[in-house]
Order: C-alpha cells, then sequence, then structure tokens
C-alpha cells in the first residue's frame, strides 16, 4: 500500500507515540482534579502544553481552547460568535471554497435568520485560484458583519490564503476573521503575531499526530472575542469547552507541533521535489492529464498538494483500478460525500472536469522508490480503463 492521501490524515510520528505514551499509563491524573498531586502533575503538563503550542503560533497562552479537532473547532467558533447573547451583527461571511465543517456550521446560522455571504474564490486561471477574491470580500464586508471566516489553505487544491490581507479587511470594519488552518498548521509557518486572525482551528492529525484532538485559538490578544460554549457540563477551559482534558492527547499534539516547526523548512523543500517528479511522470504517461489549481513552483500552494484530472476517465473509476495507492476522489477529506467537488466547481471547472479530478498528497514519510512505484501502479491502471 502506498499512502498518498495526507490531506485525509498523516500518520502519527513514533516520537508523538512515545511521548504520550506515559500520560495514560503512568501519569493518568484528571487535569482538573488539582487538589491532589496526580491531578496538579496532568495539570501542569497541560498547561506547559498550552505555552508550547502559543509559542509556536505567536499568540497568547490563554487562548488556546483544546477541542477534538477542527471540525469541533470550527463549529465553536462560528456557533459561538454568532450564538453570544451580546452579539449585535446578524451577518456572516464566508467563501465557496470551505471545507463543509465551516460550510454547514454557516448554513445552519443562516436558517436561524442571519444574513450570509458566500464570497466567490477566484477562478482556475488566477494566481490564487481557489482563495477567496480579495475585491469580493471587501465588498461584502459591513457594519453589520460580525464574522469572516476563511481558510488557511485549501484542502483540496492547496491554494494558501493572503491571510494578513484578509484580517486587514476584516478589522477596518470591526469583523472578527475566523480562520480554518487545519492544512496549514504544522505545514506553514503559523504566526498570529504577524498575522492578525481572531480565531483560529486546527487538528493535530493533518500534522504527524494522532485523531481526536484538535485546538481552537480564541482570541489574539487585540480584540474581544466573546464566545458563547457549545458543550456544557464541568466548566473546564474556562467554562467554554467542558469535559475533561486528555493530556496523553494534548502533549501529542504539543509534540507533533514541535517536530513539524523544528523540520518545515527541510521536510517541505524534498517534499515538493518528490510532488514535482511525480506530476512530471504521470504527465509522461498520461496524455491530456491536467493540473487542477494554481502552479506546482507557486510558493503560494501546499508543498504536497497535487490534484490533476484525467481526459477521460472519472476519478472514481482510477481509484477503483489502482487500490494499492491510497488517494482520494475530488470530493476529497470524506467520501461520503458523492457529489463534485465544490471547490473545483468553485473555481469554475464543469461537474464532469471535477468528477475527472483527484487530489494526492504526499508526507514527510513518503519515499522515491513510493514516488517510482506509485507511478507505474497509477499508469498501468489508467491504460488498462481508458476509452479505446
Ligand atoms: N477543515 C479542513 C480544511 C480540513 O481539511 C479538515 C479535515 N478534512 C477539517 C476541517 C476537519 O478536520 P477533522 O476531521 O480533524 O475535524
Amino acid at each position: 500500500m502506498i499512502y498518498l492521501d495526507h490531506h485525509a490524515t498523516t500518520p502519527c510520528d513514533q516520537r508523538v507515540v512515545d511521548a504520550m505514551l506515559p500520560w495514560l499509563t503512568q501519569s493518568f491524573g484528571n487535569p482538573h482534579s488539582t487538589s491532589h498531586s496526580a491531578g496538579r502533575v496532568a495539570a501542569d503538563v497541560v498547561a506547559r502544553s498550552a505555552a508550547c503550542v502559543a509559542r509556536h503560533l505567536g499568540c497568547p497562552a490563554e487562548s488556546i481552547l483544546w477541542t477534538s479537532g477542527a471540525t469541533e473547532s470550527n463549529n465553536l467558533a462560528i456557533r459561538g460568535i454568532c450564538g453570544h447573547p451580546r452579539q449585535k451583527r446578524r451577518h456572516l461571511i464566508t467563501c465557496f471554497t470551505e471545507h463543509h465543517a465551516v460550510l454547514d456550521v454557516v448554513a445552519e446560522i443562516e436558517q436561524n435568520g442571519w444574513r450570509v455571504t458566500r464570497v466567490p474564490a477566484y477562478p482556475q486561471d488566477h494566481e490564487l485560484a481557489g482563495c477567496v477574491d480579495l475585491d469580493a470580500l471587501a465588498g461584502a464586508i459591513d457594519e453589520d458583519t460580525a464574522l469572516v471566516s476563511v481558510m488557511w489553505a485549501n484542502n483540496e487544491i492547496g491554494t494558501i490564503s493572503p491571510m494578513q490581507q484578509i484580517a486587514h479587511l476584516c478589522h477596518q470594519a470591526g469583523a472578527l476573521l475566523h480562520s480554518d488552518a487545519t492544512q496549514a498548521v504544522g505545514r506553514l509557518p503559523v504566526d498570529m503575531k504577524s498575522v492578525d486572525v481572531d480565531l483560529l482551528s486546527a487538528s493535530a492529525h493533518k500534522f504527524y499526530g494522532p485523531k481526536g484532538i484538535g485546538i481552537l485559538v480564541v482570541g489574539n490578544g487585540n480584540r474581544r472575542v466573546r464566545l458563547r460554549p457549545q458543550i456544557v457540563g464541568g466548566g473546564q477551559q474556562r467554562n467554554l469547552r467542558s469535559g475533561t482534558l486528555a493530556p496523553a492527547s494534548i502533549v501529542a499534539l504539543t509534540t507533533a507541533l514541535e517536530i513539524a516547526v523544528s523540520e518545515m523548512s527541510e521536510s517541505d523543500a524534498r517534499i515538493r521535489q518528490l510532488r514535482k517528479v511525480f506530476c512530471g511522470k504521470l504527465l509522461e504517461c498520461i496524455e491530456g492529464l491536467v493540473l487542477n489549481g494554481i502552479s506546482l513552483e507557486s510558493p503560494q500552494r501546499l508543498a504536497g498538494n497535487l490534484n490533476v484530472r484525467l481526459p477521460d476517465v472519472e476519478g472514481e473509476s482510477w481509484m477503483a483500478a489502482a487500490p494499492d495507492v491510497c488517494f482520494s476522489s475530488g470530493s476529497a477529506c470524506s467520501s461520503v460525500d458523492a457529489n463534485p467537488s465544490h471547490v473545483l466547481t468553485g473555481i469554475g471547472l464543469t461537474e464532469s472536469e471535477a468528477r475527472r479530478s483527484v487530489r494526492f498528497g504526499i508526507g514527510k514519510f513518503t519515499t522515491d522508490e513510493e514516488i517510482t512505484q506509485a507511478v507505474r501502479l497509477l499508469c498501468d491502471a489508467y491504460r488498462r480503463i481508458k476509452p479505446a
């Protein structure tokens, strides 16, 4: 099996597993039971982890909320801002090419009577294809806009958004900015000191940590961010997200982030080189193969991302014909959704083009041999299924 779907998830780094294990078996205290030493030890590692994550992201340690992952973080950010009893504004903005973990929450808020603007993304021929159209965004923001939610990097075509420009547009009008940074954290420098977003979501499993743990950064020290909690109960995490914290998972996310940051430039360069070779070889053996999204040379594209479309065969058929390679059809992280990718149609592809598209995600453990072998398996599979 050759795993080329690193936007869906990544394997846990062994160093992450090693760091988390003692927090399951030996130091297993409840971090909220601080009346005894077992609880205090756990509380201490949670606090140190928050400080470490905050240092890497350039935000105050008090802004880190631990969640079950980016889906929960996005839900909490958007519902939390819009549902706060002191929220006076009633307008919410997002972009067509966001992940469903944003789009579906926004649709719910709309049903609750909010005005919602879904801003278009730049089309396929634009140098930032897939990113929110900045002029359209500027035109959509008004004095009633409570929140703008724009992703940091797209999970299908890998376009990286100019977040600081977006932040500037939002803050000029007094709106808050949430960014779903699930594909960015651990892959790109994400520094909230220089890029002033107010809320930020991420999941550890996208950067070689375990599934089931994520963060929502709430507030960047600059503006007041008031959230209505979505999970209530024991009042943990300043009442914003109740439930016993999981020190092992928190240590894992933190270790994964530390490793990702320290190895980022080296692995980024290696992954870019692997992708260049991979794409070049696919283009050689599949006539009419087309790249979706922006140039692979552009620094505005995530290093491991490759999204291509076949001239004459559906992505699903290609996947079925090459079962030893793990990659995904256009509709990406979740194969539950059988519709053509809204990201690809959002940049102007037809439904047929979107259905002929697939996404690959190369990771830091991907080897040269795996790339060679994947090319062989994929090209053989394509030759078998292409129309005569
Ligand atoms: N946002 C983006 C951009 C993603 O790629 C994903 C993962 N597919 C999510 C949110 C949801 O993350 P999780 O499933 O870890 O909650």
